[in-house]
């Protein structure tokens, strides 16, 4: 991660400070969301050989996450994410998948009986699409919940979006899965989404909060205050928060309210993991 003063334009260089580098990755930033918020998480995915293969199994651990399905590969390096944050807090950030795009159907299916056991799988774009689906499948024949983070953005089959309980994808991500005519308005986003199978669906929308959809109707929800000083992981902490409420029996609206004040709290901090609230401070922040 390296902060400038402003995002460089295509082929400029601009000036930066404070590089450094920090454990990541959606379904890691996920993990260790829901666990320093008190949900009890296994990992299924793979790191390199290395030291940052290293440093995020130890990231995990001392979070509490199950690292049983962590698998370590010889053959090929850990995933990374270069991260550029801005004055403002916006970002952006450039992937290299790594072991990432390692996970395959073996070792998901090494992995079926802790999904049988869960009470909800959460899965994201940055482990590879085949993988995803494979433990989607386990899940549903099993009668456990499924929630997809579409992220990074992608084009989706039909049939998966069919196969998911409930979705959270950015705005972003969410124009892009509804295809060339995408409505802008987050509700008609949200609902033309939902209309393709989950039951849930919700958009966020940065600082403007979130759009949600489910049976019960479409909603918008303000985001509470926050002083934004670095957004990275904001999207992972909404996620993992809304993953343990569930977890924890809270109806949508609750859960989202929650996963809400955890993410307020982490754009106030800098850093992804680091940044990520404990369960006390979610709790003060009501
Ligand atoms: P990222 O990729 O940076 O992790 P994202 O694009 O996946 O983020 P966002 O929609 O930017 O996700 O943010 C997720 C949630 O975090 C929002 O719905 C909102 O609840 C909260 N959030 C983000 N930015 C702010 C902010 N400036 N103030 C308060 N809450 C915020």
């Amino acid at each position: 991660m390296l902060r400038c003063a402003r995002l460089p334009q295509p082929g400029e260089t601009v000036h930066g400070e404070d590089f450094r580098t920090a454990p990541g990755g959606k379904g890691a930033n996920q993990a260790v969301a829901a666990a320093r918020l008190g949900g009890r998480v296994e990992f299924i995915g793979c790191v390199g050989d290395d030291a940052f293969g290293t440093e995020a199994r130890t990231a995990l651990e001392r979070e509490g996450v199950g690292t049983t399905h962590l698998r370590t590969r010889a053959d090929v390096p850990t995933g990374v994410a270069m991260i550029l944050v801005e004055q403002s807090g916006q970002n952006s950030i450039a992937l290299a998948a790594g072991a990432n795009a390692c996970l395959d159907l073996a070792q998901v299916d090494d992995a079926a009986a802790a999904i049988a056991g869960a009470s909800l799988l959460v899965c994201q774009l940055e482990s590879p699409l085949d993988a995803v689906r494979h433990a989607i499948g386990i899940a549903r024949r099993h009668g456990v919940l499924v929630l997809l983070n579409p992220a990074p953005a992608q084009t989706l089959p039909p049939a998966l979006l069919a196969e998911v309980d409930i979705l959270v994808p950015n705005e972003s991500e969410a124009a892009l899965l509804v295809g060339a005519d995408a409505p802008r308005e987050p509700t008609a986003l949200a609902l033309a989404l939902k209309a393709q199978g989950p039951d849930t669906v919700i958009v966020t929308l940065g600082e403007d909060g979130i759009c949600l959809a489910d049976p019960d109707g479409v909603r918008l929800r303000a985001a509470p205050a926050a002083k934004a000083v670095d957004t990275t992981g904001a999207g992972d902490t909404f996620i993992g928060a809304f993953a343990v409420a569930l977890q924890e029996g809270q109806g949508t609206d609750s859960a989202a309210a929650f996963a809400q004040r955890a993410a307020a709290l982490s754009v106030a901090r800098h850093g992804a993991m680091a940044s990520m609230p404990t369960r006390d401070e979610c709790e003060s922040a009501r």
